[in-house]
């Protein structure tokens, strides 16, 4: 009988498991929770890193902690984060199905609008969460989060609904700009458009990936064993 070799190391997938991504992102938050970056560190109470599925297809970027976020630690916990659970339920779905995070991890005061050098500095942890979490599609709320994560100024108005093809951490993706819970909360014809694009949600994360565009190396899927733990939630 043909003796069975091992693997050469070359042929055995680099890619980490879903395990092993999760301990490194609670790594990440640890290093997170302590940092003190940029002034936003001294009047915040907590930072608030992101909460859900640490193997989610759907990651959620928001813009930054408001009050009761920075308050509690967890990110969409104010009235925005309760219209964000009535449009993911309205789709099937809960936030134990997606990976929730902000464009800025800390609350800035009053909460007025991230400055660019506290986004830039910021970056890096977004950055480590999407290499971690390997979503499928990143649901962009608002004008921060879709012009960081679409590298591209147009304002939400204009580019809400429509999923966009971009490589973010090494890997080939839907962005998805949608309006932020908060624009709905206060204008209901954004509520409406709201719904209309969570609708697209569930055939958005059925497609196959997109195609990354040539000269660029993407790395290969992750093996994807249902997995989660305390902080980063339960499928
Ligand atoms: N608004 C955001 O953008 N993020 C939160 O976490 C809460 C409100």
């Amino acid at each position: 009988m043909a003796e069975v070799k091992p693997a050469t190391p070359e042929l055995v997938a680099t890619e980490a498991s879903a395990a092993e991504r999760r301990e490194r992102l609670v790594e990440v938050y640890r290093e997170a929770s302590v940092c003190e970056r940029c002034p936003l560190a001294v009047g915040r109470n907590t930072v608030v890193f992101g909460a859900g599925n640490a193997d989610a297809d759907l990651m959620f970027v928001g813009e930054a902690p408001g009050a009761e976020e920075d308050r509690q630690g967890v990110p969409f916990v104010g009235r925005a984060g309760q219209f964000l659970n009535e449009l993911l339920g309205e789709i099937g779905m809960n936030r134990d199905d997606a990976f929730i995070a902000n464009v800025l991890k800390c609350r800035p005061p009053g909460n007025r609008d991230p400055q660019p050098e506290e986004i830039d500095t910021c970056r890096p942890w977004l950055d480590q969460q999407v290499d971690l979490i390997q979503p499928r599609v990143i649901a962009t709320l608002g004008n921060f989060a879709t012009k960081l994560l679409t590298a591209n100024p147009t304002g939400i108005t204009r580019v809400h609904g429509t999923p966009q093809e971009h490589v973010i951490g090494g890997r080939s993706l839907y962005v998805f700009p949608l309006f932020h819970p908060a624009a709905g909360l206060r204008t209901p014809r954004v509520a409406e458009q709201l719904r209309e694009d969570f609708a697209r949600l569930p055939k958005l994360l059925a497609r196959t990936q997109p195609e990354p565009p040539p000269g660029i190396a993407v790395a290969p899927e992750g093996e994807g064993e249902p997995d989660q733990l305390g902080l980063f939630g339960k499928r």
